[in-house]
């Protein structure tokens, strides 16, 4: 009998007879494109990290170990929190990816939002992905009747000053939500939706998952990719292919190219985040779906946003959770920084223009709290992260047909953030979804009229 697994899906028989499709990542573009793939190919998906697991430390907890001065460094949330993977680049700034299956995806705040601007520019069309996944992935902006007085107040005030703030669509299943505001840590209830349910789908169909397994190259011979070579644990591993698909993630995806002998663009960007903040006495913020709303300006949006990151690691967070009001900015950064191949030892700095554009948001929020009443003196700043890399491998307009980079052999594709041609400085999944599958669906058809006899 097959096994039926925890979560109450059952895996689809794996079947032989199809040709072998190596999917690398399960997060957004990995699940997306595996979907897609699985049933014209056999799929299998290489996951470097193992099966998501949410952080259970209560806040309580949380408040405990960094009072006794345990937390000092961000790198360290991999030893309570294994699926939250944490680096460094220059001048601090610190980055933030999912490393299980999901992907960064379980690690979201449940934001929702097209944002296909610069695809379209180029002349990509997802307008039908983009139906597709209005059918597939449950997005709501139910959740206002749900807010707190603080944010009520901050929207009104946003409202006032002309920033014409919006609810932000959510892809979570408010009848199952409790508003526990634990998004970033991994959702207690299957409420919120992540890239996990598209890779459940896949399996259904046959699909296999490998987890624990880091791939290091993608194995080209006569100009063809002919696999992929990896790592589980200590072992070494060489899986057949196809046709390979590269969906490691912004971070991930360079690098193994990289390693493999094709060069990307010195084009990363990473969407950098920095919360202002002040002391509120009852705010309660943690305990509130985070990002309820949002003010799109030029170059940035601005937030309500609980950040777990500085409140664990950042000492001027050093208060009571429950005792803290915070916006976020998250900045559409300039495409300047670069993966190296080991993957390690990030190069990314902010341009003068990203700190004019990070200093006048910041303006702007100290604006908002103070007229929320804070006291101007006590705002303090939370920092300087990034969770949204991507753009070392950008589309231009003449792989706008093929979704193809002409540097890639034939059967070799990217799936996932490396391909958007700039910083979008929102919320990037739903556009990554829709970019992926139309990538996998280009993929068959390319291979499938390569295989086909010359009439
Ligand atoms: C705290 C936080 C909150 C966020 N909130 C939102 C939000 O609300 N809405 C939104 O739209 N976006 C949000 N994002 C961003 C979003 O989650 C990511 O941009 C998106 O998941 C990227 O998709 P991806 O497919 O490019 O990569 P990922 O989802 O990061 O998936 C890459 C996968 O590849 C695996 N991998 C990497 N290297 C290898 C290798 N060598 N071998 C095998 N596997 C490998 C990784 O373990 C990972 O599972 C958030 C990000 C963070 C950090
Ligand atoms: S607020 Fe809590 S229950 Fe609601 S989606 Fe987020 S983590 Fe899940």
């Amino acid at each position: 009998m097959r096994k039926i697994e925890r979560n109450g899906t059952r895996p689809g028989r794996p079947q032989p007879g199809l040709l072998q499709a190596i999917v690398v990542g399960s997060g957004a573009g990995g699940a997306a494109a595996a979907r897609e793939l699985q049933g014209s190919y056999q799929v299998t998906v290489l996951e470097a990290g193992r099966e998501f697991r949410r952080l259970g430390l209560s806040v309580r907890w949380m408040e405990r170990l960094r009072n006794w001065r345990l937390l000092v460094d961000e790198r360290m949330i991999r030893l309570v929190f294994p699926a939250m993977h944490v680096r460094r680049s220059a001048e601090g700034l610190v980055h933030v990816n999912g490393a299980g299956t999901g992907g960064t995806t379980t690690l979201s705040a449940g934001n929702a939002l097209r944002m296909d601007e610069s695809l379209r520019e180029i002349g990509i069309d997802l307008d039908r992905e983009f139906e597709e996944l209005a059918r597939e992935v449950p997005v709501s902006t139910a959740h206002r009747r749900s807010w707190s007085a603080a944010t009520r107040r901050l929207f009104e005030l946003c409202e006032q000053a002309g920033l014409a703030p919006r609810p932000t669509p959510k892809m979570v299943d408010f009848e199952r939500c409790r508003h526990c505001g634990r998004c970033v840590l991994g959702c207690p209830y299957g409420a919120k939706w992540d890239s996990r349910r598209f890779l459940e789908d896949a399996k259904a169909k046959g699909a296999r998952l490998v987890t624990g397994c880091s791939v290091r190259e993608v194995v080209i011979r006569g100009g063809r990719a002919v696999g992929v070579r990896g790592r589980v644990g200590a072992r070494a591993v060489f899986f057949p292919a196809d046709l390979v698909v590269l969906s490691a993630g912004g971070l991930g995806t360079p690098a193994i190219l990289e390693r493999s002998g094709i060069r990307c663009e010195p084009r990363l960007f990473v969407d950098p985040v920095l919360c202002v903040a002040a002391p509120w006495p009852g705010s309660r913020q943690h305990h509130e779906l985070p990002m309820p709303f949002v003010v799109q300006r030029p170059g940035y949006i601005i937030s309500p946003y609980f950040d777990y990151l500085s409140f664990l690691f950042n000492r001027s967070w050093r208060r009571p959770a429950s005792r803290m009001l915070a916006l976020m900015i998250k900045l559409a950064d300039s495409e300047r920084g670069r993966v190296p191949a080991r993957g390690v030892g990030l190069e990314k700095r902010l341009t003068a223009e990203d700190r004019r554009r990070l200093a006048e948001a910041e303006t702007l929020c100290r604006q908002i709290l103070v007229r929320f009443g804070a006291d101007p003196a006590d705002i303090f700043l939370g920092t300087l992260n990034a969770g949204h890399p991507g753009g070392m491998l950008p589309l231009t307009s003449a792989e706008a047909a093929s979704l193809h980079p002409a540097r890639l052999p034939a059967n070799l594709y990217v799936a996932d953030s490396t391909l958007l041609p700039r910083s979008l400085g929102n919320p990037p999944i739903l556009t990554i979804l829709a970019l992926a599958k139309k990538v996998a669906r280009a993929a068959m058809a390319a291979l499938e009229a390569a295989r086909r006899p010359a009439a």
